[in-house]
């Protein structure tokens, strides 16, 4: 026995090592194992074909690498032509195919069929690809392997069909010839083309009469050469079909010997060789690709298995057929059987979509014993794989095989349905139900979609940035939409791109819509962040804001018109399209109900106006993590006084501007923490740069030279009052332009920022406290139970906190607190957003009651990235050239900004047992980013309020995973 340990039968092999025997060959030991019919057969495993690749892994990696660079049409196929020749290079393992022959010889005798001879019952064989993860359709498997011109007339005895047997011998060599051979299809489907027309031509005149015989018995029959005519009915047609494919396969056979030679006759030569085949698909562009898309390493799928799979028949007459079967609804997740069944034809015929095939109650009501049987094996395997499953199967005369199953893909409702649904049933505990759902599609849950019966066309197509559909008006500017919102009216902010001055608008705005930008645009960041559908990057649309209106493709859109946008799929249509809110029936709030069981995680959301609070509420968050203060000053009242606070020329004038700044903004913190009541908020306090909050130098030099325009003017036409009033303007305009020079940075970001402000401006914390404390101190007055906590921004050394603490916070508590007679139990703690802060955690834990790490900022300070910079100019290439695994901005990188977490959770609360630790960047969102909060010892994260679900059910994923002793996605 030439046992090389690389074939596997059936029966031996362990089902449950998917890498090895790749996804079909181990549902096919599986079934077989548990007892369903399956044709006999044995598996090459995935080693087998590491071990056909390895003399070339080398070069063939680094030709796939470039093509991950994404290179131009040219270039990429040049690289293909490249690999496809090292593969011919590649010999298979050494004794591999004395190992296979064996066990083909083997199948002989457990068959009772012969392997490519003239006599006794013909083996034939699939040899079909699998590798460890699914990748429906990317590789080549070939069927009916084994026919010669012999077989072909033992499998017409056998079979007593010589039909049948031709018409195999025909479909084989077509097959062999495109996928083993690689030979141009085209000559054969136009010989097959012309032979069928001729067959059709031929039954509608000279057969007329059986064929209206057949049509009577058969109604969905029409007459093509690969359906086979009843033969007893239409015994002439039948007839005539089969001279028709003998010729046929003649034509095959001239066609395959100019190409490229004899058509193989040995069985074992048509073995081998189909074997390298499947190997070699494992390199075929469309798996490359399908790999590089869905980004699949080597760690969770290498190489392809091959499945030699005993050859069953669905062609064989009008009691076979061939079919898939899902067993419970994919787009709805109700369990209900769902699936197609193709009457007399073979499994590639559903595969391929040639002909439309029936429902399963059409084959409940023609085989009744098969569907049952193909019910209960259903529930058997879904037992088995805790899964709903994707079987496909073949009738042969009546007979049920069964040819492959894997996990059903389905819409994200039915997965949430399915598993929630599973675990009632008992099929699954709460804790694989949680794992059965990937968070992402959860959030896919949330909005609404384009109502799925209606048929419209786009006028344009973009980049889905932010998921929900949404139709409204056309407005183009940010205040436009704001004012028509106010008059109740729907609107789609349409813009070029956008700047963080627009923000207003995409509140106001159902939807937004911009011509330029990609995923990671401004327009994309805010709307993802707040919840609105976008399109961004519609490059086709062009948009004049002079005369409001966009062009695309001829069409003329004027402010006021109706459009709807798919942020789903970055469509944008003309009109108002109907949009529907998926139907839940509380499945997903199960879910997260028992997501929230499990998970050890708090979460709470970033909210800064009350819309997002009340969507945080609903989404279950715990409490806001993140309020940030700077929107509040966006109102014109406010913002002015605000600049008087930053331009005032001494500390008593700044006083009184701040205090008035105070009261305008008060009611807001109070409406939040009302909103929030009894659960924390944390509020922070003022962070970005002053200048952000001023008008622009360049603004104000133009605006002086306008107004010096306008004096020369008064003087030459003698008004002098003009004149004096003028210079009064020019005067002012110019002290503003210097303190505005004056306030310029070089590196804003880095500069007279956050913490900073408050330590030299004590007065501006001092008050932005006050108006906290009052709006809490009124709440408590009234019988509410508002929790506040306040939070300093970019601390980098415990002196800046024990500063503003005692020369700012703590005496405005303590003022309010003795004005208003109330206690307020308010918290006070630290981002720690520098890498300084991180690394003197032990310090600042002593200062303060939590922490909250902004990891955005603290990813740029670890990386010395500036993200708007980084993601314009260079991270693309970082990550196609391999230099990063992920965007550190996406995905919090575990080596160096994790660390950092790590060292400040662990160090600061060794030194303050009491320390709360959260997590209020982006990646408080982001599901592989909070598996590793949940390892590092974090106490919250606060994503925004649509993340907030994804954030429930990643947290419950992390705990269970922990519990299970699986490991996680990253930093493991
Ligand atoms: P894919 O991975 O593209 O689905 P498969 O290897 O599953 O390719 O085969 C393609 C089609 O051929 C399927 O419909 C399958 O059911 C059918 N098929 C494969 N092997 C056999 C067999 N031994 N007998 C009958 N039909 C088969
Ligand atoms: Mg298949
Ligand atoms: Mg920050």
């Amino acid at each position: 026995m030439a046992r090389t340990g690389l074939v596997l039968w059936f029966e031996e092999a362990d089902w449950r090592d998917k890498k090895l025997l790749g996804g079909k060959g181990a549902s096919l030991a599986q079934m077989t194992q548990i007892g369903l019919p399956v044709p006999p057969g044995f598996i090459i495993t995935t080693e087998a074909c590491r071990k056909f690749y390895s003399s070339r892994k080398a070069e063939m990696d680094e030709l796939e690498r470039q093509l991950r660079g994404n290179p131009p049409p040219a270039v990429r196929d040049e690289i293909i032509k490249k690999i496809w020749a090292l593969i011919d290079q590649c010999d298979l393992p050494a004794g591999l195919m004395e190992d296979v022959r064996e066990h083909m010889q083997e199948l002989e005798r457990r068959t009772g069929k012969k392997f490519g001879a003239a006599d006794g019952i013909p083996l034939l064989v699939s040899v079909r690809s699998g590798a460890a993860l699914s990748m429906p359709g990317m590789m080549d498997t070939v069927l009916n392997l084994g026919l010669n011109d012999n077989s072909v007339q033992a499998l017409a005895k056998a079979t007593n069909n010589e039909w049948f047997a031709y018409d195999a011998y025909r479909r084989f060599i077509q097959m062999f010839a495109r996928i083993v051979l690689a030979l141009d299809e085209k000559p054969f489907n136009d010989a097959f083309d012309r032979k069928s027309e001729q067959f059709a031509r031929e039954a509608e005149t000279t057969y007329k009469d059986e064929l209206d015989a057949i049509r009577k018995l058969y109604p969905e029959y029409t007459p093509r050469l690969d359906a086979q005519p009843p033969k007893d009915i239409a015994p002439r047609l039948w007839a005539r079909s089969l001279e028709l494919i003998k010729e046929l396969v003649g034509e095959y056979k001239d066609l395959v010997r100019k190409m490229w030679g004899e058509f193989p006759q040995d069985p074992y030569v048509q073995l081998e060789l189909a074997i390298r085949a499947v190997f070699r698909s494992w390199m075929n562009p469309r798996a490359i690709f399908y790999r590089i898309a869905n980004n699949i390493t080597p760690d969770m799928a290498d190489c392809t298995a091959v499945n030699v799979v005993t050859m069953v028949f669905g062609n064989m007459g009008w009691d076979s057929g061939t079919g898939v079967y899902f067993t419970r609804d994919q787009s709805t997740g109700e369990d209900r059987p769902y699936g197609e069944f193709l009457p007399n034809a073979q499994g590639e015929d559903v595969v391929a979509g040639i002909r439309t095939p029936l429902g399963l109650d059409e084959l409940k009501k023609r085989m009744p014993e098969v569907y049952n049987q193909l019910i209960e094996a259903g529930k058997k395997l879904e037992q088995v794989n805790k899964d709903v499953m994707d079987i496909e199967f073949t009738v042969e005369r009546g007979k049920l095989y069964f040819l492959q199953n894997r996990p059903a893909k389905m819409t994200p409702l039915a997965r949430v349905r399915s598993a929630v649904e599973m675990v009632k049933e008992g099929l699954l505990t709460k804790e694989e139900a949680l794992l059965k759902v990937d968070p992402e599609q959860v959030r896919r849950l949330l909005y609404p979609t384009i109502d799925p019966k209606v048929k419209a066309t786009p006028i344009a197509k973009g980049l889905p940035a932010s998921p929900g559909a949404a139709s409204g008006q056309v407005v183009f500017n940010p205040d436009d939409a704001v004012e028509w919102a106010k008059q109740g009216k729907k609107v789609i902010l349409v813009r070029v791109e956008t700047k963080p001055d627009d923000v207003h608008g995409f509140y106001a705005a159902q939807g937004v819509l911009t011509s330029r930008g990609g995923m990671t645009s401004h327009a994309a960041i805010v709307a993802r962040a707040i919840g609105k559908p976008a399109v961004v990057g519609a490059e086709a649309i062009k948009i004049d804001y002079d005369s409001k209106t966009f062009t695309v493709n001829g069409v003329t859109v004027k402010e006021g018109d109706w459009v709807t946008i798919d942020g789903n799929s970055g469509s944008v249509y003309l009109g108002e399209l109907p949009t529907v809110t998926p139907e839940l029936g509380g499945w997903l709030d199960e879910l997260l109900k028992w997501a929230d069981e499990e998970r050890r995680l708090g979460v709470r959301a970033n909210a800064d106006v009350p819309e997002d609070a009340m969507m945080a509420r609903k989404f279950g968050a715990e409490g806001i993590g993140l309020l940030r203060i700077e929107r509040m000053f966006r109102k014109p009242e406010r913002l002015e006084a605000l600049r008087r606070v930053i331009l005032a020329a001494d500390d008593k004038e700044r006083e009184a501007h701040m205090k008035e700044l105070a009261d305008m903004i008060k009611p807001d913190f109070k409406e939040m923490l009302d909103i929030m009541d009894g659960k924390p908020v944390v509020i922070r306090l003022i962070d970005p740069p002053l200048h952000e909050f001023l008008p622009s130098s360049e603004e104000l030099l133009a605006q002086i030279y306008d107004l010096r325009e306008q004096r020369e003017k008064a003087q030459a036409s003698g008004d002098a009052a003009k004149v004096k009033e003028l210079d009064q303007k020019i005067a002012e305009l110019q002290g503003l332009y210097n303190r505005v020079k004056a306030l310029q940075e070089a590196n804003p970001m880095m500069g007279h920022r956050g913490v900073r402000v408050g330590v030299t401006y004590p007065v501006i914390y001092y008050y932005l406290t006050r108006a906290m404390a009052e709006a809490a101190a009124e709440l408590i007055k009234e019988g509410k139970r508002p929790v506040l906590e306040i939070m300093v921004p970019q601390v980098s050394d415990v002196n800046e906190i024990r500063f503003v603490k005692n020369n700012a916070i703590l005496p405005a508590l303590s003022d309010v607190e003795k004005e208003y007679g109330v206690k307020l139990n308010v918290k006070i703690g630290t981002m720690i957003e520098t890498v300084r802060a991180a690394l003197t955690a032990s310090e600042i834990a002593k200062e303060v009651d939590f922490f909250s790490f902004g990891t955005n900022d603290l990813t740029q300070a670890t990386f010395s990235f500036s993200r708007d910079d980084v993601e314009n100019k260079f991270m693309n290439q970082y990550l196609e050239k391999g230099i990063l695994a992920n965007d550190p901005f996406d995905t919090v990188d575990v080596k160096g900004v994790g660390r950092l977490v790590e060292i400040a959770t662990k160090e600061g609360k060794e030194a303050n047992p009491k320390l709360e630790v959260g997590v209020c960047g982006e990646h408080g969102g982001d599901p592989a980013s909070i598996n590793f909060f949940h390892g590092a010892g974090v106490d919250y994260v606060s994503a925004s309020p649509f993340r907030v679900p994804v954030a429930r059910l990643a947290a419950a994923q992390a705990a269970v995973k922990e519990k299970l002793g699986i490991r996680g996605a990253v930093g493991e």
